[in-house]
């Protein structure tokens, strides 16, 4: 298989990081380096996002019908990857990648154009309500009700681990709209504006000291059925649609690389154990990234996606801790500080000792834990590759 660039791609290469050398402001650039969660921060996250919708780049995932560029899978991983090398925001994923593409997949003409536009200008802000105490793994046993009241849900329940719904003005959520069929056939897909009267928004700290998840309690929040998605119990297709977006759906490879790279410079000259440690990453994510791209381009050339590609988020989360545990180490004490304030790049933030970089590095090596449980844990992981990639 032929993974070198066309001259056309090449041509596109070079468009992508002109834009990207002109608009990543020193300021975008220093709170993406120096951000602890997945996600930017609000006041990052939307002069990056208002600056990409701008230029017309901001959905460059949809397909064309949905508002998109129309770029192909190849256009697309060099658009991630300019951005990974360029130390770009990271947007957060649960409008643009994940309600959005359910939106324009599933949605009503009247719910698409409500809805897709506000998105883009981030007037909403969406956060995902899947998860709930007891209800992660095992996400069809989840007990949050609607019961159908005129043209109206009543919806009760309790979500947790809601990521950024302390930012978010909107939550997409599943709901059980009948308790007396199989657990996957009584689910819907409901739109609720956080502004409604009886959602409560209650912060969890993570270890980190970070504040980027929370639990949402919902008491008899009336939710226009015209704000349902889909049929009613079509919810858990639509969920196995949208966590496949959640899986795979990107390149995590070409981020990686490239904060290791930048991990490389602010490290200084790394030797034994640490060295072996670092080349050994290296390698683990380049042949990442060879998977990546050749799921895409079987993908560009009309194939399936291969099972294979479901061993990717497995493969991303092991090297993504093992690079944030690396820091730590080679950071040495500076590695330790754990700072209260937030965020890193705030005026707030204490001197660092070392530098920046290593002021931040407990916090990501933390919060980099949680690689291997959200979208779903490893072992779940592990299970649908042996299902479907091995047959077992
Ligand atoms: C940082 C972070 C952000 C998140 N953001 C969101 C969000 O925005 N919205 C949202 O809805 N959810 C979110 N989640 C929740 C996440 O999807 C769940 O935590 C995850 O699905 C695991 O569910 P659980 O926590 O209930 O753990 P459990 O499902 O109880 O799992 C506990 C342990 O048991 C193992 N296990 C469970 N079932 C099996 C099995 N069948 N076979 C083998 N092992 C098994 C798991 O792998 C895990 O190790 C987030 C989680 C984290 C950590």
């Amino acid at each position: 298989m032929d993974l070198a660039l066309t001259p056309e791609q090449r041509a596109f290469r070079e468009e992508v990081r002109a834009f990207l050398a002109a608009s990543l402001s020193p300021k975008l650039r220093r709170g993406a380096a120096l951000t602890s969660g997945v996600f930017a921060e609000p006041d990052i996250a939307r002069e990056w996002q208002a600056i990409l919708e701008a230029k017309g780049w901001l959905v460059y995932h949809w397909p064309d019908h949905a508002g998109g560029p129309g770029w192909t899978p190849v256009q697309r991983w060099i658009f991630e990857k300019e951005c990974a090398e360029a130390g770009a925001p990271i947007l957060p994923g649960m409008g643009l990648k994940l309600v959005g593409p359910v939106l324009y997949t599933y949605g009503t003409q009247a719910q698409k154009d409500h809805y897709l536009p506000r998105l883009r200008t981030a007037e909403h802000v969406w956060a995902q309500g899947f998860s709930e105490p007891g209800s992660g793994s095992d996400l069809a046993s989840l007990r949050t009700r609607a019961v159908r009241d005129g043209d109206h849900y009543v919806v009760s329940g309790h979500k947790i681990w809601t990521t950024q719904a302390h930012h978010a003005n909107r939550l997409f959520a599943l709901v059980r709209t009948d308790p007396h069929v199989k657990p996957q056939q009584g689910i819907s897909f409901l739109l609720i504006d956080m502004a409604l009267p009886g959602v409560t928004v209650k912060p969890i700290l993570s270890a980190s000291g970070d504040h980027e998840l929370n639990e949402v309690f919902l008491d008899e929040v009336r939710v226009p059925v015209s704000d349902r998605v889909g049929e009613e119990g079509q919810g858990w297709s639509i969920a196995k649609f949208l966590l496949e977006n959640e899986r795979g759906g990107s390149s995590f490879a070409p981020a990686i690389l490239a904060d290791l790279a930048r991990l490389r410079t602010s490290m200084g000259p790394l030797t034994g154990e640490l060295a072996d440690r670092a080349v050994r990453l290296q390698l683990e994510a380049e042949a990442l990234e060879m998977t990546e791209l050749r799921t895409l381009i079987e993908i560009e050339h009309g194939a399936a996606p291969d099972p294979r590609s479901l061993t990717t988020k497995l493969l991303a989360s092991e090297i993504r801790q093992g690079v944030e545990a690396l820091a730590v180490d080679a950071f040495g004490l500076a590695g330790l500080q754990l700072p209260v304030e937030r965020p890193f790049y705030g005026d707030a933030m204490p001197t660092p000792i070392g530098s920046p970089e290593a002021q931040v590095a407990a916090a990501r090596y933390l919060n980099a834990r949680a690689w291997s449980i959200f979208g779903g844990t490893s072992e779940i992981q592990l299970t649908l590759i042996a299902k479907a990639a091995l047959g077992l």
